[in-house]
């Protein structure tokens, strides 16, 4: 077998063919068992008993269980709870969620005025451009759609949505999401940022990919130069924890900044996977390090297959509140709900205020719990 030698040849995370990315998306790893032949170590934390297997198994066919073998290499095997298998493993609670059984309570596919175009906020459109993954995350919030082939939209659907977008003045953002829009040929970016910056109303054109992620050889010279030719690209990506922090994924956000992009993180709260003020802070202050700036921190949301992952809405604050201080401001992010039936996000701030003082002023309390008394005017 060729796959645990390959894996041997790259320590950083193995690739079929290092630098050709749709050759590893192609090589993505589609099953359990062939997790296992690439990560035979994996056995005793992957295959339990039959009847969970089978359940796993159950799992992946209602959303596909698909990852890359870079991702996959990052999987520590030595841990039964790795944060990185966490994410990517089928488990059998996703198909007994008693908490929830709506596929879209955020009501993405009611807000679309053109097949793939979310159009919630008068001033932007989020936009899915490709419902295919380098990595298929369990908790993803669009289970509904994403992994499925036959669900994806179609190419007309791309002229309709930018005769929309030019037609609607008052957006002013297109948020290029997915899926994941970074699986689409350069030419077909390039073509899509072209017509986007003709665009005269647009301020801003957003990608939100996971690729630096799951598959950082995706971001290459030809395709930085052309987020550079369109200039100014912001870049919103989504690392999770601090073990997906490595080489490469620091190779491809140096690539991006270099051309000029603006590189943020969203990243879910995820229970027993990041869900610790110490997790936190070693991912905010990986991010930091190699360059990219804490954008979002989301609650994960109430969807069908994956309120196991979800944690208490306080969890979120108290994390933040234990990090202020400690952290550069810089590096934290904002702590955001998703409002149920579409009613959009909204952050969750960390209350410091103490009420009023009785001869004038407020009172407050700082990252350490101690009170300040502040004067106020009128
Ligand atoms: C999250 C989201 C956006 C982007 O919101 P920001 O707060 O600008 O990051 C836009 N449209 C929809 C439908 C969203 O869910
Ligand atoms: S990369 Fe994003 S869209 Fe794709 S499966 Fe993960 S969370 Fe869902």
């Amino acid at each position: 077998m060729r796959l645990p030698a390959v894996k041997h040849l790259f320590k950083d995370g193995p690739s079929a063919v290092p630098g050709d990315w749709r050759g590893q998306l192609r090589n993505q790893i589609r099953s359990i068992d062939e997790l296992l032949l690439f990560r035979p170590e994996l056995v005793g934390h992957v295959a339990v008993d039959s009847a969970r297997r089978w359940e796993a198994d159950r799992a992946s066919r209602s959303f596909r269980f698909a990852t890359t073998r870079y991702y996959a290499g990052l999987i520590d095997a030595g841990n039964p709870e790795c944060p990185i298998l966490a994410q990517v493993l089928p488990q059998h609670v996703e198909l007994h969620d008693l908490k929830s059984s709506d596929p879209d309570p955020l009501r993405e596919e009611q807000h679309m005025p053109i097949p793939g175009l979310t159009h919630r906020y008068p001033d932007r459109v989020l936009w899915y451009l490709s419902h295919h993954c380098a990595v298929y995350c369990r908790f993803c919030l669009r289970k509904r759609k994403v992994s499925r082939a036959d669900s994806a939209p179609r190419r007309d659907a791309r002229e309709q949505a930018l005769n929309y977008i030019a037609s609607h003045t008052r957006i002013k953002e297109v948020i290029l999401s997915g899926g994941d829009p970074l699986s689409l040929a350069d030419e077909v970016l390039d073509e899509l940022l072209t017509a986007l910056r003709n665009i005269e109303h647009l301020i801003s054109i957003r990608i939100h990919t996971r690729m630096p992620v799951t598959l950082p050889d995706r971001i290459t010279p030809t395709l930085v130069d052309i987020f550079q030719k369109h200039y100014p690209i912001t870049l919103v990506t989504h690392f999770n924890h601090a073990a997906e922090i490595t080489e490469a994924a620091a190779g491809a956000v140096r690539r991006l900044r270099m051309a000029g992009v603006l590189v943020l993180n969203q990243s879910v709260l995820l229970r027993a996977i990041n869900d610790t003020v110490c997790a936190q802070q070693e991912l905010l202050s990986g991010l930091v390090r190699m360059g990219v700036k804490p954008y979002y921190l989301h609650r994960c949301d109430p969807v069908s297959g994956v309120s196991h992952f979800q944690t208490a809405i306080r969890a979120g604050a108290q994390i933040l509140q234990a990090l202020r201080g400690r952290n550069p401001g810089i590096a934290l992010p904002r702590y955001v709900i998703d409002l149920p039936g579409g009613g959009g996000k909204v952050p969750i701030e960390v209350d410091y205020a103490r009420g009023a003082v009785p001869e004038g002023g407020a009172r407050f309390s700082n990252w350490a719990g101690e009170e300040f008394i502040v004067e106020d005017t009128d």
